[in-house]
């Protein structure tokens, strides 16, 4: 067994689905760990330190999201759930709750590979980035300078209002994950209210709109339709 291999710990109670996963990922150069319940899951955390945790949402012993509540408590372990397509709200309540990002079932060898890629590699990036704290942000062609407070393309400064702004950097803040509407607001104007979403809606609208994206063309900022937004982070 090598050291400097990944390790991720499988938590999904479908045998099928656990073997898939396993095999895909061991074919890839990382080691696996599996459990098929919630409780042994959860020991397996705090036992095996693993790098990264891919977690199903239907287990029989407990409900998905109540264990990365758990784990949240003592860990920032990043998580990728697994849902199936009728658990839209589950998936949402499992970003607010901490998870970093989903794949619903369905789904392909590539697509999870490059979910844990990605997973993987932004985990690291945003811990430099909370000890570095000031400093720019870039990703393709934009870059934010958090001192001066400036976003620009190609050099070119982009005008944004000041909660625009915010919205842009809490975005590359969590850059290459999902952030859920109730999160961003939450983060933004602090609490909810009926016309919190469509206020967000129209922000978003108007920022997409100054970077250049085209709708379908969504250079920086994708929209993850009825969960949230996400800024593409550095490959
Ligand atoms: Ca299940």
């Amino acid at each position: 067994m090598s050291s400097n291999k990944y390790r991720i710990l499988i938590i999904e109670d479908e045998l099928n689905i656990r073997s898939f996963v396993k095999t895909i990922l061991e074919t890839n150069g990382y080691q696996v760990l599996t459990s098929g319940t919630a409780k042994q899951g959860e020991w397996m955390v705090t036992s095996h330190c693993p790098d990264l945790i891919i977690l199903d949402l239907g287990l029989p012993d407990m409900d998905g999201v109540e264990l990365i509540k758990k784990i949240r408590k003592f860990s920032r372990v990043p998580i990728i759930v697994l849902s199936a397509r009728t658990d839209e709200n589950d998936k949402v309540s499992a970003l607010d709750f901490g998870a970093n990002d989903y794949v619903t079932k369905p789904f392909g060898t590539a697509e999870l590979l490059a979910r844990v890629r990605a997973t993987l590699r932004n985990s690291h990036h945003n811990t430099e980035l909370t000890n570095g704290q000031y400093g720019k942000f870039v990703v393709k062609d934009m870059e934010i300078d958090y001192d001066r407070r400036i976003v620009s393309i190609k050099h070119q400064e982009i005008k944004l209002t000041q909660t625009e702004y915010n919205i842009v950097t809490l975005l590359s803040e969590h850059a290459g994950r999902v952030l859920t509407y109730a999160f961003i607001i939450h983060a933004i104007w602090g609490s909810a209210d009926s016309g919190s979403i469509k206020k967000l809606q129209v922000n978003m609208a108007n920022i997409r709109k100054k970077l250049g994206s085209k709708p379908g063309d969504n250079q920086y900022i994708s929209n993850e339709l009825g969960v949230g937004y996400r800024m593409y982070g550095n490959e």
